[in-house]
């Protein structure tokens, strides 16, 4: 049962403010999608027949956004004793409208606001996300509201078949699939990502106009493509969006490299589970809602580099595959303008992905710069899955995650018993070989063949010569 929350609460007054002031007002969209599914919504929007001026002037604070869409943002209204109601999210509160003709594929040309409920619905983009509730209908305690889901329904205003669509689990285009995906090609996406987060299925004629158009999604920004990517590799239902979204033909639009692991076959002794598309879509099945986004996007692209180094020789081999793979993955972050910090982590667990492996052979020193990495835990979370998605032997990511737990931080990174002033002091004149010498010397440090700064020296100095 869904509680009510401040959020719920607060958008409830603005509801009553609007109609006691004589206008139309109900959530609408996406938070009565979501309560009719006994999902707690995210945010709750209203839909109301007063204008944008009306609306600023009626509540104490308020914020216009989208005036060009007539969206206004209403504060909520701290209770006496209550500051922190500044921390709520405010409620955006838009008017009526209808969305005029589209030229770009991106936005309507103008917005005509209207004092129809129902042409508002009209330009919502699927029936689930087309439904009005009026939470005062009843005039109960809204407790009971939503405890009641028969109560709820009843007030619903739906104009599009937007109920029996959410009991059937369909994604179906309000009005002509075809020319809705037409309007505005960031549907595309938007229907996978439903589909995919609440296990519906897309109906058949959206589904055949999504078909035919997915070779339009070029039109929309890379940034607003790769934010909805993002949002379906997070939202726990990652297989079914890329399942759909290769469904549905978006996939080699949006992403080609991904596309090719198709048929890409690998080995079975290492591989039993299939080919390197079945391989990624056992992997995305394991994220978790809310997961990091940078694992999410490094559990898509870690074997990017197989499908142009498959070879056969005497077996299936992808020799180079990290390599190849690192250079795809940074043209695919460049071209969705991940930010460096974002780039440099997919990257890193694309490089290292393979490496688990070897860590039971590796010196010390190679196993505590290994843990450095930054979020090893990622590091961690890949392997696993990569290994659950293959053979299920976690025995490498036991050794490793049993190291890695163990080891106190001062041992994975010391303070460094020698710096260049150091260096500099016992006569070295300062150079390139600096650095050199002083990984050497922090390896050694590392392997606990050096425990002092006298040691350390010493170290250096039958190493490199001496000073001077
Ligand atoms: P989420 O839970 O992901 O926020 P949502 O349904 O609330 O899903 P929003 O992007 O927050 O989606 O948009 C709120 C509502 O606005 C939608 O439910 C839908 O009615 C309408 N809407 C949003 N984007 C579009 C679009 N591109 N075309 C048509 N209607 C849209
Ligand atoms: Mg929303």
């Amino acid at each position: 049962m869904l509680p009510v929350t401040p959020q719920f609460d607060g958008a409830c007054h603005i509801l009553a403010t609007l109609r006691a002031a004589g206008y139309e007002a109900y959530l609408a969209g996406g938070c009565v999608r979501d309560l009719l599914l006994g999902r707690e919504p995210e945010d709750y929007d209203i839909a109301t027949s007063a204008r944008p001026e009306v609306v600023l002037d009626m509540f104490p604070r308020t914020f216009a956004v989208g005036a060009h869409f007539g969206v206004v943002l209403v504060a909520h209204e701290a209770e006496p004793g209550q500051p922190e109601a500044a921390s709520h999210k405010p409620t955006e509160v838009a008017t009526f409208r209808s969305d005029g003709a589209y030229s770009d594929g991106r936005r309507p040309d103008e917005v005509r606001y209207t004092l129809s409920a129902e042409e508002d619905v009209e330009r919502r983009d699927f029936t689930i996300n087309g439904l009005l509730l009026d939470p005062l209908r009843g005039g109960g305690p809204l407790e009971q509201l939503l405890a009641d889901p028969e109560q709820l329904q009843a007030d619903v205003i739906d104009h599009v078949g937007g109920v029996a669509d959410l009991r059937a689990g369909i994604v179906r285009a309000i009005g002509r699939p075809e020319r809705r995906f037409e309007e505005d090609h960031l549907r595309l996406l938007r229907a996978v990502r439903f589909a995919a987060r609440f296990g519906f299925s897309i109906e058949p004629a959206t589904h055949a106009a999504m078909r035919h158009l997915a070779h339009r999604i070029h039109a929309v920004s890379r940034e607003r493509v790769r934010d909805e990517l993002s949002k379906m590799l997070t939202e726990g239902r990652a297989r079914r969006a890329f399942e759909l979204l290769d469904d549905t033909d978006l996939l080699v639009q949006v992403l080609p490299e991904v596309s090719r692991m198709k048929g890409v076959a690998q080995p079975p002794q290492f591989h039993p589970e299939g080919d390197v598309w079945v391989h990624t879509l056992l992997l995305l099945e394991q994220l978790e809602p809310g997961c990091p986004l940078t694992l999410a996007w490094g559990a898509l692209l870690h074997d990017v580099g197989k499908p142009p180094t498959f070879r056969v020789v005497e077996r299936i081999r992808f020799d180079g595959h990290v390599e190849v793979g690192m250079a795809i993955g940074t043209e695919i972050c460049r071209r969705f303008r991940f930010s460096n910090d974002e780039t440099r982590q997919i990257l890193a667990l694309i490089q290292h992905h393979m490496r688990f492996a070897d860590a039971g052979r590796m010196k010390a020193s190679t196993l505590k710069r290994f843990f450095r990495l930054e979020s090893f835990d990622q590091h961690l979370a890949l392997h696993k899955m990569d290994c659950m998605a293959a053979s299920g032997n976690l025995d490498h990511w036991r050794f490793v995650r049993e190291r890695y737990e163990a080891m106190p931080e001062e041992e994975v990174r010391p303070a460094p018993l020698l710096t260049g002033r150091e260096l500099i002091a016992a006569g070295y004149r300062p150079g390139p070989q600096f650095k050199e010498m002083l990984h050497a010397v922090e390896d050694a440090q590392l392997e606990g063949a050096v425990t002092t700064p006298e040691e350390a020296l010493r170290w250096v100095t039958e190493r490199f010569g001496g000073a001077g």
